[in-house]
């Protein structure tokens, strides 16, 4: 067998610091803003000219914390509640050979600062940290198909899920300045209905928490609402180092 040697060109800085609560897809959640920074020998400007004409990228990148975990020749997506089996190569299951994802993202800008290259998206899917190894254009008229069909994954996945703020969470949301888009980013996150599929099935109330940033929140799952009950600064961070 073959071997390939890839060097990442860069990296991903995300809101994501845990799997759990990512969504299933890019733009899904627009709020998700990142940070791809070039590594150094691709930090140059030369790299990227002409970008800027492009309103999406492809990102081609490596699912570096599940990668060495292997893959089957089947898994179970989880449109289909967890159930049933489809071959690998047809899903966008994350345990694959290779480990290779691709989103295709918003660019909202091309920075140069300080000395480092980044390229500024919104909508990722990307955990924080995640080598990116290739970046692509996005070529709508090539790369959106009208016609294309998508069997078990005809349309964007939609929940009736709703999500509501405790007094206290919204306090904290109005008491930071970093991020005004933080309520509709946690909102929209949680409409995605984070659960794994074999626990949406059970009817009692259930507690989960995630980190966006460096914050901690929790929320309460009754039926199909969800309830943020609290959100914290994590301990490793004070708030000067917002
Ligand atoms: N759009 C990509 C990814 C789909 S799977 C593709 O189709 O190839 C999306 C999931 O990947 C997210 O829910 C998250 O849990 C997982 N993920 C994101 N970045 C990752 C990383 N660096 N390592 C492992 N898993 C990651």
């Amino acid at each position: 067998m073959e071997t390939i040697t890839i060097t990442p060109v860069g990296y991903i800085k995300s809101p994501y610091k845990q799997k759990f609560a990512i969504p299933r897809q890019p733009r899904l959640v627009p709020e998700a803003k990142a940070r791809l920074e070039f590594c150094p020998d691709f930090n140059r400007e030369e790299f990227v000219r002409g970008l800027d004409a492009f309103s999406h990228v492809w990102l081609l990148f490596r699912f570096h914390e599940t990668a060495e975990k292997g893959y089957s020749a089947l898994v179970r997506p989880p449109r289909l509640g967890g159930n049933e089996r489809k071959g690998v190569f047809a899903t966008r299951a994350t345990f694959r050979p290779n480990g290779i994802g691709m989103s295709a993202v918003k660019l909202d800008g091309i920075e140069y600062h300080q000395g480092q290259l980044s390229l500024l998206l919104s909508g990722v899917d990307l955990l924080d940290g995640t080598p990116i190894i290739d970046i692509k254009p996005y070529l709508p008229y090539s790369d959106g198909q009208l016609d294309a069909t998508a069997g078990f994954a005809d349309s964007r996945p939609e929940t009736a899920m709703t999500v509501s703020f405790s007094d206290t969470a919204l306090d904290f949301i109005t008491q930071q300045s970093h991020y005004p888009e933080l309520q509709a980013f946690i909102t929209n996150v949680l409409k995605q209905d984070p659960r794994p599929a074999y626990k949406k099935k059970r009817s009692e109330q259930q507690e989960y928490g995630m980190s966006l940033y460096h914050y901690n929140i929790r929320w309460r799952v009754e039926g199909d609402h969800n309830h943020v009950f609290d959100i914290t600064t994590e301990q490793q961070f004070s708030e000067s180092d917002k």
